[in-house]
C-alpha cells in the first residue's frame, strides 16, 4: 500500500481518487511519472470502462503492467459521451419528470463533458511531451550515427501521427456531442420560459423581457386582459373545452400583437409587453383583438354546439421611466378591473374606456 501525502482537510472524492491512483501505480511497480499517472488516473476514473476492463484483463491472475503495456493502451480513450458503459447521472434512460429535474440532467451531461474534456487535454499533453522526449532521445541518437535510429524515429514519428489523428476523432466527437448538449439546453431553457398549455411565454419569461426592455430605456406600455366568466365557460362545457377556449384567446392575442410579448400570466390571465409604441396603439392594438375574439361565434368541435360568445376585459398602462414593473402592472390591474366594473369587455387605459 503506497503512502498518500494529504493536508488536515476532510479525506474527500479527490483524496480518495488520489490515494486509488497511488495504490494502482504502487502494485504495477510503476513510477509516478506523467504519463502512468494519467494512464492509472483514466483507468479508476472510469472504472466500467474498456481500457479498464482491458487493464482487468492483462491483469488476470496478479499479472503485473509494464510500460509497455501502458504505451500500448495508451492509444483509444473512451470519448466523451460516445462511451457506452460510463455510468450514467439518475434518469438519463427515462426522461424526467420536470423541466427543473431536466434542466439538472442536462447540466449534469455538460459537465461530465467537460471533464471529460479536460481529460482528453491533460492525456493529449502528456502523450506529446513523452513523445517529444523519445524524439530528442532520437535526435541525439542520430548525431551519434546509431544504424537503427533513423528507423526508430520513423517508428516514433508514425505512432504519433497514429495518435494525433485518434485524438482528432475524439475531438471531433466530442464537438459533435457539445452541439447535441447545447441544442437540448437551449430547447430545455425555451421551455422553463413557455406556458406548456397555450405555447405561450410564461409570467417569468414576461418579468425577463420587461426587465430588458426597461434596461434598454425602451418605451413600454403594459396590458393585462382577463377572460370574462370564464369559470362558467368551464361550468357549462367542462375544464377540457376551456383549455381549449383558452388555447384559442391565446392565440388570437399572439395574432393581433404580433412581435409584442404576450404572455399567460395566471390562469385565464394574459399580459403583453408592448415596447417602442405609444399608449393610444397598444390600447388600438388590444381593442382590435378584444373585437376580434368578441365577434366570433365559438361552438364544439365534436357536437357543433354553439359555446357563444367569450370575451376579455383588459387595462394597459404606460411604463414611466426609472418606475418598477410591480407599479406599472398594479395600475394595469386596477385598470382591468375598472374595465370588468364597467360591464366587461372593454378596454381601459389611464382614465379612457374602450366598450364593446
Ligand atoms: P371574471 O369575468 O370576473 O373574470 O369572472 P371569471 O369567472 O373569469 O373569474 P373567476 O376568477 O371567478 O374564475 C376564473 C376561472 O378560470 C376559474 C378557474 O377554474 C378557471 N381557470 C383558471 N385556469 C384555468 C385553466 O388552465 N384551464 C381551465 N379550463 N380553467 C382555468
Ligand atoms: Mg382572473
Ligand atoms: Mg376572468
Amino acid at each position: 500500500m503506497a503512502s498518500v501525502a494529504h493536508n488536515s482537510q476532510p479525506f474527500g472524492p479527490s483524496d480518495r481518487l488520489y490515494a486509488t491512483i497511488g495504490d494502482f501505480l504502487a502494485d504495477h511497480r510503476l513510477s509516478v511519472d506523467p504519463v502512468n499517472y494519467a494512464f492509472a488516473h483514466r483507468v479508476i476514473a472510469h472504472p466500467t470502462g474498456p481500457l479498464a476492463q482491458c487493464v482487468a484483463r492483462i491483469t488476470d491472475g496478479g499479472v503485473r503492467l509494464t510500460s509497455r503495456d501502458i504505451e500500448e493502451l495508451g492509444g483509444p480513450v473512451p470519448v466523451a459521451g460516445a462511451t457506452v458503459d460510463r455510468e450514467q447521472p439518475p434518469g438519463r434512460d427515462t426522461p424526467p419528470a420536470s423541466p427543473n429535474e431536466m434542466m439538472q440532467a442536462l447540466v449534469a451531461r455538460t459537465q461530465m463533458q467537460v471533464e471529460d474534456f479536460a481529460d482528453t487535454v491533460a492525456a493529449m499533453r502528456v502523450e506529446t511531451q513523452g513523445f517529444g522526449r523519445d524524439l530528442l532521445a532520437g535526435a541525439d541518437a542520430i548525431r551519434g550515427s546509431s544504424g537503427t535510429a533513423v528507423a526508430d524515429i520513423a517508428r516514433l514519428a508514425d505512432t504519433m501521427l497514429g495518435r494525433v489523428q485518434v485524438a482528432e476523432e475524439r475531438l471531433a466527437a466530442a464537438t459533435v456531442e457539445a452541439e447535441a448538449l447545447r441544442r437540448e439546453l437551449e430547447a430545455a431553457r425555451d421551455d422553463a420560459r413557455r406556458d406548456p398549455l397555450t405555447g405561450l411565454a410564461n409570467r417569468r419569461a414576461f418579468e425577463h423581457a420587461f426587465t430588458a426592455a426597461s434596461e434598454a430605456n425602451a418605451p413600454i406600455c403594459v396590458a393585462l386582459c382577463d377572460i370574462d366568466h370564464f369559470k362558467a365557460v368551464n361550468d357549462r362545457f367542462g375544464h377540457a373545452v376551456g383549455d381549449r377556449v383558452l388555447k384559442v384567446i391565446a392565440g388570437a392575442l399572439s395574432e393581433a400583437c404580433g412581435d409584442h410579448l404576450v404572455a399567460r400570466y395566471g390562469g385565464e390571465e394574459f399580459a403583453i409587453l408592448f415596447t417602442g409604441t405609444a399608449l393610444a396603439d397598444a390600447v388600438a392594438t388590444l381593442d382590435s383583438a378584444r373585437g376580434m375574439v368578441a365577434g366570433k361565434r365559438y361552438r364544439l368541435r365534436e357536437t357543433d354546439a354553439p359555446l357563444g360568445t367569450v370575451t376579455f376585459s383588459g387595462g394597459v398602462s404606460a411604463h414611466e421611466a426609472g418606475e418598477v414593473m410591480g407599479s406599472v402592472l398594479g395600475r394595469a390591474d386596477r385598470l382591468l378591473y375598472a374595465a370588468k366594473a364597467a360591464g366587461r369587455n372593454s378596454v381601459q387605459s389611464d382614465g379612457k374606456i374602450r366598450q364593446g
